[in-house]
């Protein structure tokens, strides 16, 4: 396992934060916001313009193919994400384009790579990802959103939940079930959608943080071109597999506040008179967070030497997800009781950068979920890198239609 870069690496990290740097300001040099804070829309306008400058610079989804206006390196995507990291770039509205992107190289004609890709790399659409229902998420092949043909279209029948950027969103990728006779994970078809498309309703959900990042979707008698399906009819597994495997690369970034924004706080607040770094519990939670910060990166720096070697990274990135994620909830509430009677407010014109705390502490149960709930990934540890028996699947060679949870 390397720790550190390699030559080329630590030269393209150099270029990458100088280039980063003569556009953007530290977020330490900038005050902390939180999104309910934020106008979405002027942030939407701010990140298109982010995107657009990455794009001309070469610096927009590196992990892209060269011929799409990539890098084609995975480990150079990882270094400027990193980079990036560090400094007061807005809210990412493209997330969902990076990993989208490559599942339309893969299985999109020429006319709809044309189309997309390109307005995708620079921002100019914003891209749902419409998998989950409300039963269907863990296990995506229970998709009960209809799709039947009608000459040369689809209609789409049914509902999606927790679509990120929906209601922002220009296009959209949405898995739908043509037929129920067969087992789950056959029967299923991917399309891409116009957003704008009539009977498509976005619902914008209210999170506990007051921001609305997620939707419900309506899809009521939808109208999809054939031209607009991606892989063939009943492929529709494979191709959101794609999309899955493409999403991995997305989801293992780290959170703020780390154990660094808590130490910062604990030499700034008082217990009993006395800075709080001082007192035994607070520093006995501190080496608990450095002790699991710095697994953390063990197991990242493995996994970059896989990527830095041309190797897909193993299931143990599901370790370091795992553990990141709940570190992200642990530090986020161990900040606000350390603030006592402050650690409730919300509002960043009082409690200053330590918002983070507020922030984290709402943000980081949906990170447990999102990409992976920390049941599954339990799941993958145990089945994966121990080696343990397989969970039971009593589903899958069963016609869709004939599941006891009523699949009709
Ligand atoms: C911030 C955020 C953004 C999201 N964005 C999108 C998006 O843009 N597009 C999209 O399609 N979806 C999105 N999702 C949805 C996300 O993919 C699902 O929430 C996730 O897959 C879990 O599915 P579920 O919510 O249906 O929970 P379920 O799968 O119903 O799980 C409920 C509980 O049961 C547990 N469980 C389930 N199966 C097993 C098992 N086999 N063994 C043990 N325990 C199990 C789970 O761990 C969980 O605790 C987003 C979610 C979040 C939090």
């Amino acid at each position: 396992m390397d720790f550190e870069d390699t030559p080329q690496e630590a030269s393209f990290r150099r270029e990458a934060r100088e280039w980063i740097a003569s556009h953007v300001p530290l977020k330490s040099e900038t005050r902390e916001r939180v999104r309910s804070e934020t106008d979405p829309e002027e942030e939407k306008v701010r990140a298109q313009a982010w995107q657009a400058k990455k794009a001309d610079a070469g610096y927009a989804f590196i992990h892209w193919p060269k011929a799409y206006g990539g890098r084609d390196s995975v480990m150079e995507a990882v270094i400027f994400a990193q980079e990036e990291g560090a400094f007061a770039t807005p809210d990412d509205f493209f997330a969902n384009s990076s990993f989208l992107g490559p599942t339309i190289m893969k299985y999109g004609s020429e006319e709809i790579k044309d189309r997309y890709i390109l307005k995708m790399l620079r921002g100019e659409e914003i891209w749902a990802q419409m998998f989950s229902e409300p039963s269907a998420g863990s296990d995506l092949a229970g998709i009960r959103t209809r799709a039947e043909q009608e000459g040369d279209d689809w209609v789409i029948n049914g509902q999606k939940v927790w679509t990120s950027l929906a209601q922002h969103s220009d296009m959209g990728v949405v898995v739908t079930r043509h037929d129920r006779t067969v087992p789950k994970h056959m029967g299923l078809t991917y399309f891409l959608v116009d957003m704008r498309t009539p009977g498509i309703e976005v619902v914008p959900i209210k999170q506990i943080s007051g921001a609305s990042h997620f939707n419900e979707v309506f899809l009521t008698d939808v109208r999809i071109p054939d031209s607009m399906r991606l892989g063939a009819v009943g492929d529709g597994w494979s191709v959101a597999l794609t999309t899955l495997m493409n999403e991995r690369f997305s989801t293992s970034r780290s959170h703020r506040p780390d154990v660094e924004e808590f130490l910062e706080l604990a030499r700034n607040l008082e217990i009993d008179g006395r800075p709080a770094i001082e007192n035994s519990g607070i520093r006995e939670q501190i080496a608990d967070l450095y002790v699991c910060a710095q697994g953390i990166r063990n197991i990242q720096s493995r996994t970059l030497t896989a990527l830095s070697k041309g190797q897909a990274p193993g299931p143990e990135a599901s370790i370091a997800k795992y553990v990141n994620a709940n570190k992200f909830q642990r530090t986020s509430s161990l900040g606000m009781d350390l603030q006592e009677m402050a650690g409730i407010i919300t509002d960043s014109d009082e409690v200053g950068d330590s918002i983070i705390f507020q922030s984290g502490f709402m943000q980081s149960p949906g990170i447990r979920i999102a990409g992976g709930t920390d049941e599954i990934l339990l799941n993958i540890i145990a089945e994966r890198v121990l080696g343990l028996p397989q969970d039971i699947r009593v589903d899958k060679k069963v016609a869709f239609n004939e599941l006891p949870t009523g699949g009709a």
